[in-house]
């Protein structure tokens, strides 16, 4: 199973199309942090791991 992150979900910025996927759930948010701290510019702080949990779906 892999696991899929869709930053449009996160609701970071408008019309963000960067899809993230990972074997793992740990990696997937990984990923969806560095492009928010990247092309966002948010900090990787907690609430923003628990939304990646939230929005984070099976593949
Ligand atoms: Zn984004």
């Amino acid at each position: 199973m892999t696991k899929v992150i869709e930053c449009r979900k996160a609701k970071l910025a408008a019309n963000c199309d960067q899809v993230f996927r990972a074997e793992t759930a740990e990696e997937a948010v990984r990923l969806a942090a560095e492009h928010a701290k990247k092309d966002h510019g948010l900090e990787p702080i907690f609430e923003l791991f628990e939304l990646f949990w939230v929005i984070m779906r099976d593949e």
